[in-house]
């Protein structure tokens, strides 16, 4: 498997000495990734649930004022647990393995490695988004300042400088974070070429362009820096997107849908080419699900809460659900 799929590669798209040696050392340690998937059929066996960073690695913080301080790793794991429960009931015949059920750090690695080697047909992170913050500052007072009035008596040598005091009230500002203005759930998928046109549209509304919201996307933990615009990392992204992209993009799809029946706003099925390295270093169909926006009044309160914690978990399993129909059925 992994020979046949060195030499196509490499027939068809190598020119260059550097391309050629990258094929030895960089190709072959995703193709073997990617080796176990071909001959499995479409039943759906077992499902890996990913409660997003996890000890050190707390993710986002709620930080504007009055916000609930929470992090983004207790969030994660909270609606983990309860997703994994919420499978486990709805599908008593599959595994549903969660990646951690407790607050303990893992690299992204680690977590592929956990689905990678317990076979999964399926991996869902739980992550929580966070949206560049303004400040803003209130009067709280004022205090008084000295300042002096220079001014001169006399001329040539008898030239005296005269400074008198007098006193200005200036105010006190105190600075605080403001909350995100925008909420809602966005799903990820790896490695295609576009943004949703419903979070394009908030980001120019928002004065942000797409590339500063990708520069922020990546500092999360889970991004990395391959890149795949380069010769070597476009064949990773074409042998993952060939095998797993329609399926990742059917439950992608399949969540968004559940998400847009709730009341709060459906931001659509995102790809990102830049390095979601968690979903393509995993053999099987990923998504990554920012479930709100913790910065966001709004979505901190309903993260944090038990309604909204299993609203979510209920959009996810019934989408899994259509998922498992339509891939076995099909
Ligand atoms: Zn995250």
């Amino acid at each position: 498997m992994l020979i046949r799929y060195f030499f196509t590669l490499k027939s068809n798209t190598c020119n260059s000495r550097l391309l050629y040696l990258s094929y030895f050392f960089i190709l072959p340690l995703f193709l073997f990734n990617f080796s176990g998937f071909a001959q499995k059929n479409n039943k759906l066996k077992t499902i890996i649930v990913d409660a997003g960073h996890g000890g050190h690695d707390s993710g986002a913080t709620g930080d504007y004022e009055n916000s609930l301080n929470s992090q983004e790793k207790d969030i994660t794991l909270a609606i983990s647990l309860k997703l994994v429960d919420a499978l486990k009931e709805k599908f008593p015949d599959l595994k549903v393995i969660p990646t951690r059920t407790t607050d303990v750090y893992q690299s992204v690695t680690e977590k592929a490695n956990i689905a990678n080697e317990n076979n999964g047909d399926l991996f869902i992170c739980i992550h929580a988004d966070y949206g560049p913050t303004k400040s803003g500052r209130r009067q709280v007072g004022t205090h008084t300042v000295k300042n002096y009035h220079v001014s001169y008596l006399g001329k040539g040598k008898k030239k005296k400088k005269i400074t008198t005091p007098y006193y200005v009230e200036e105010p006190i500002y105190d600075y605080f974070k403001m909350p995100l203005g925008r909420n809602g759930t966005s799903v990820w998928i790896f490695a295609a070429h576009k943004t949703s046109d419903k979070l394009k549209a908030i980001m120019s509304e928002s004065g942000q362009s797409e590339s500063e919201y990708q520069v922020e996307a990546i500092a999360d933990s889970s991004f990395s820096k391959i890149n795949f615009s380069t010769p070597e990392g476009k064949v990773i992204a074409q042998v993952y997107a060939k095998r797993y992209q329609e399926k990742s993009e059917l439950l992608a799809r399949l969540v968004n849908v559940e998400i847009e029946k709730t009341s709060r706003p459906a931001l659509g099925v995102n790809q990102r080419q830049v390095g979601i390295w968690v979903l393509q270093a995993t053999k099987m169909p990923s998504i990554l699900i920012e479930t709100g926006f913790i910065n966001n009044q709004e979505d901190e309160i309903y993260l944090n809460s038990e309604n909204g914690q299993l609203e979510i978990v209920n959009s996810i399993t019934q989408a899994v659900l259509r998922y498992k129909e339509h891939i076995e059925n099909n």
